[in-house]
C-alpha cells in the first residue's frame, strides 16, 4: 500500500522544508495542513467574520471551498479558486490562525478534507501539521515529531521573514511561543506527539541532516 508519513511539531522546527524535501526525494505527494487552516482564516478575515467569536467562525466554516495542491515542488492552495499561497503567510493571518483552528467545526471540516487527500494519494504522501499522528491519520505508517529549542526556532523563523518584513528576533520568539501555547492548549486535537511517533530534536541539526534522518526512518 502507499506509504503515509505524518510529520508534526511546532513552527520553526524545519517541518515544512523537511516535509517538502522528503516528499520530493521519495516521489511522494505532500500536504501542508497548516496552509489549510491559514486559508480558512484568510477567508474569515476577508469576509468580515470576527475570528475571536467561535460561533461566528463555526457558522461560516463550510462556506469557503479550499483546494490543496499536493506537489511538493509547487504546493499551491486556493480558496474559491483564488490562489492564496502568498496572502496566507501575512502577519495578520498568522496572528489569527490559532483562534480559528481551535473551533471544533473548523477542525472537523479540515480533518475530513485531509483524510480524503491522504487516502487518495496513490503514490503515498507526507502530511505535515500539529495533530496528524494523533488525530487525523492515527494509522500512518511513519510518525515523526520535530522539536527544537525556542531560540533555534525563533532564529529560523526570523531568517525566513528577513527581507520580507522588518525582523525583531525577540518579538518573533514571543509570537512563536504564544502560538504554540494556544495550539498545545486547545481542547480539540492539540499539538501533541503521538505515543508511537519518533521524536527528532532539530536544534543542532542542519536541514540536510534532518532530511537525511527522516528519509532513513521512512526507508527503514
Ligand atoms: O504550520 P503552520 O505554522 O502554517 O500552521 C498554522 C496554524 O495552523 C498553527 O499555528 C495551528 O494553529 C494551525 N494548525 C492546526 N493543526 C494542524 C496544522 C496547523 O491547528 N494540523
Amino acid at each position: 500500500a502507499a506509504v503515509i508519513v505524518a510529520i508534526d511539531g511546532p513552527s520553526g522546527t524545519g517541518k515544512s522544508s523537511t516535509s517538502k524535501a522528503v516528499a520530493a526525494k521519495l516521489g511522494l505527494s505532500y500536504l501542508d495542513t497548516g496552509a489549510q487552516y491559514r486559508a480558512i482564516t484568510w477567508w474569515m478575515l476577508n469576509n468580515g467574520v470576527d475570528v475571536n467569536d467561535p460561533s461566528a467562525v463555526a457558522t461560516a466554516a463550510a462556506k469557503p471551498v479550499i483546494v490543496s495542491g499536493t506537489d511538493p515542488l509547487a504546493p499551491a492552495i486556493t480558496v474559491d479558486a483564488v490562489d492564496v499561497s502568498g496572502p496566507i503567510r501575512t502577519q495578520e493571518v498568522t496572528s489569527a490562525v490559532s483562534a480559528v483552528s481551535a473551533v471544533p467545526e473548523v477542525r472537523t471540516l479540515i480533518t475530513d478534507l485531509q483524510r480524503v487527500i491522504a487516502t487518495s494519494a496513490g503514490n503515498g504522501i507526507v502530511v505535515e501539521g500539529r495533530d496528524i499522528g494523533t488525530t487525523v491519520l492515527p494509522d500512518a505508517d511513519i510518525k515523526i515529531f520535530l522539536t527544537a529549542s525556542p531560540e533555534a526556532r525563533a532564529a529560523r523563523r526570523s531568517g525566513e521573514l528577513r527581507g520580507k518584513v522588518p525582523v525583531d528576533v525577540a518579538a518573533t520568539r514571543e509570537a512563536l511561543v504564544k502560538r504554540d501555547a494556544a495550539d498545545a492548549g486547545r481542547k480539540t486535537s492539540p499539538l501533541a506527539k503521538a505515543d508511537d511517533a519518533v521524536e527528532v530534536d532539530t536544534t543542532d541539526l542542519t536541514l540536510d541532516q534532518v532530511i537525511e534522518c527522516v528519509v532513513t526512518l521512512i526507508e527503514g
